[in-house]
């Protein structure tokens, strides 16, 4: 068997490796027609994406279903990780990068804010056994963080531009990919944050469900985001099983449309 990693290569664009709310869709025991229906845009894991960048590919977050995704796009190995947020639905992949250490030849660069490092590090604390302490037997990630905040950041060879957002009480950050913006878990934006969503190609944005929720913008909200920011082309995510993919796009204003599993899209 060949060991070379391999992976069909996403230079220079944006792959969708999960567009679904926390639970997925389907949804464990639910009978309703989105979960048991044949439309695969209806099957929905946990929420990422994977960028392909000048010096390798970077993952933003990694959901739970981090391992199927990644086979179930041909991606192949990642080179770096950056967190939108600490929530589980966005972390606990986070034991599938082990084996990418091997082939990167040292540890992997996570880039987060100080609460998702803490989070890590307690979630995920057999990552870091104490120097003096028992080493543990098997292999665990290799990690290397790089502190990130609001100021624009270099990774990979790409500019990333950080834009908070409000996730109910919780600030998140959104991302900035030359006029690509990824804004998931959100239901506020900032003043100070508009203006990062100027001229921007494509909005990628937070789009639970119809019925409001105190942490996610419902559709009919982003619906209004998306026109204020006036992208040429709007992309919901984050969705729940509520939002029928053929039927809720049918209804949407031109220029935007629900994102699914695996949709790509050219970085601009
Ligand atoms: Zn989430
Ligand atoms: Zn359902
Ligand atoms: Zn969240």
């Amino acid at each position: 068997m060949p060991r070379t990693p391999v992976g069909r290569g996403i230079a220079g664009q944006l792959v969708f490796l999960g567009t679904g709310t926390s639970v997925g869709v389907p949804v464990i025991g639910c009978g309703c027609a989105v979960c048991r229906g044949d439309d695969p845009r209806n099957r929905r894991t946990r929420c990422g994406l994977a960028v392909g960048l000048p010096e390798g590919t970077l993952l933003v977050d990694t959901p739970t279903d981090l391992r199927t995704q990644l086979l179930r796009e041909d991606i192949g190995l990642a080179h770096a990780v950056l967190y939108t947020h600490e929530h589980a639905d966005h972390l606990f992949g986070l034991d599938d990068v082990r084996l990418f250490p091997f082939a990167l030849g040292g540890a992997l660069p996570i880039y987060c804010e100080p609460a998702v490092e803490r989070r890590i590090r307690k979630s995920f604390d057999y990552c870091f056994p104490d120097a003096d302490g028992p080493q543990p037997l098997s292999t665990v990630p290799r990690l290397a963080f790089h502190t990130i905040g609001e100021e624009p950041f270099d990774a990979l060879g790409e500019r990333v531009v950080p834009i908070r957002l409000r996730h109910g009480s919780l600030g998140v950050l959104g991302f900035r990919f030359g006029d690509v913006a990824y804004c998931t878990d959100t239901n506020g934006i900032p003043d100070a944050s508009w203006p990062l969503l100027a001229g921007l190609d494509v909005l990628v944005l937070d789009a639970l469900r119809p019925a409001p929720h105190p942490t996610h913008f419902s559709l009919d909200e982003a619906i209004e985001v998306a026109r204020r920011v006036g992208a040429r082309r709007t992309l919901f995510t984050h969705m729940t099983h509520d939002l029928d993919h053929a039927a809720t796009n049918a209804a949407l204003p031109q220029g935007m449309e629900l994102a699914y599993d695996g949709l790509q899209i050219p970085l601009t």
